[in-house]
């Protein structure tokens, strides 16, 4: 029997946990001929969320919790929910039912048909301020714009991933990971659910303005180096527009009689030093821009192992 694992990162959850833990355990209870392990990552809760983790998986045998030393952040409890999972699958679901449990068992149909990975896509948001609606919608698709790897639009960390995809996740060894972004890289075959993001029941959002900066630049500056190569088209921009002045303050000195002395050659040498030093930081930031790609030391590639569905199809001896 396949065993599917199911990761959930809990930061403060008191007042949902315990509601949570019902519906999932119910949900998967519901989904004959695969077992089930839910892992629960308590990132360093100041509240009781660790106690009432603990006393649900002495509860039920199914149930593990892994607790961290301090707060790491949301990415960080994810991880370590993939290190120790051991399921063939593993579905990544957030800890306050805002991504239904229900749509488990529709990533587990398509899993079987052959995607590796199924993400959840939201095709709306109740319930959340107009703030967050524009910010996610804005940051979604800078992202994508920005990216190298295209990382589907409004899809969060709802998710399943096959144990292959979850292997080479965990082989990854850049420090920030922006795990959505990082699955969208590992490739193979993927393929979108849609959903009803539904507000968060109980409690209050665990991403303060602060934390949802730091996680939408961590997102950017993992996937994109487009932002240290601006400087280069501002000062070819700048070098431009000194040329242009140039050639139109000749063209008023020669042609006409109103010019002001001292006035032009200040202006170009001004624009042209400034396009000048702007460039020269665009190189530099070329060769960061390969530094920073050599330190995240990703694989160069991965290569698609065939999935041993068929035993005659894979064994070299089956002729
Ligand atoms: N979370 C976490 N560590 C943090 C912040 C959040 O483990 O530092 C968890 C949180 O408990 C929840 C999930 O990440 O299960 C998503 O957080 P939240 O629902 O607060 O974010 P939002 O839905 O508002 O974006
Ligand atoms: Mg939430």
């Amino acid at each position: 029997m396949k065993t599917v694992s199911i990761v959930v990162p809990c930061f403060n959850e008191s007042e949902v946990i315990d509601t949570t833990m019902d519906e999932l355990l119910s949900v998967t209870k519901g989904i004959a001929n695969y077992k089930f392990e839910l892992i629960f990552v308590n990132d360093g809760s100041s509240d009781d969320t660790e106690a009432k983790l603990l006393a649900h998986s002495k509860l039920h045998d199914n149930v593990r919790t892994v607790s961290f030393s301090r707060n790491f952040g949301h990415q960080q409890a994810v991880s370590a929910g993939l290190d120790v999972s051991t399921g063939d699958a593993v579905v990544l679901i957030d800890a306050d039912l805002q991504d239904p449990p229900k749509v488990i068992e529709d990533m587990i149909v398509k899993w079987e048909q052959g995607f590796d990975v199924v993400y959840g896509t939201r095709a709306s948001r109740d319930g959340e301020s107009w703030f967050k609606l524009v910010t996610a919608k804005t940051f979604y698709r800078l992202l994508n714009y920005l990216s190298e790897v295209e990382i589907p639009l409004d899809t969060g960390d709802f998710r399943l991933m096959d144990r292959q995809v979850v292997d080479h996740l965990i082989a990854m060894p850049e420090k920030s990971r922006f795990i959505r972004g990082m699955v969208s890289w590992i490739g193979f075959n993927q393929t979108a659910i849609e959903y009803e993001r539904s507000p968060r029941f109980a409690g209050e959002s665990k991403y303060p303005l602060t934390k949802m900066i730091k996680f939408g630049l961590d997102g950017i500056l993992s996937f994109s180096v487009k932002p240290l190569k601006l400087s280069v088209l501002m000062g070819f921009a700048c070098s431009g527009i000194a040329m242009l002045m140039l050639l139109y303050s000749v063209y008023v000195r020669i042609m006409t009689d109103h010019w002001e002395s001292g006035w032009t050659s200040l202006f170009v040498a001004v624009l042209f030093m400034g396009g000048v030093q702007l460039i020269s930081i665009g190189i530099v930031g070329e060769y960061i821009a390969r530094i920073y790609n050599e330190s995240k030391d990703r694989p160069l590639y991965i290569i698609k192992q065939q999935r041993e569905t068929d035993a005659e199809e894979t064994s070299p001896t089956a002729e």
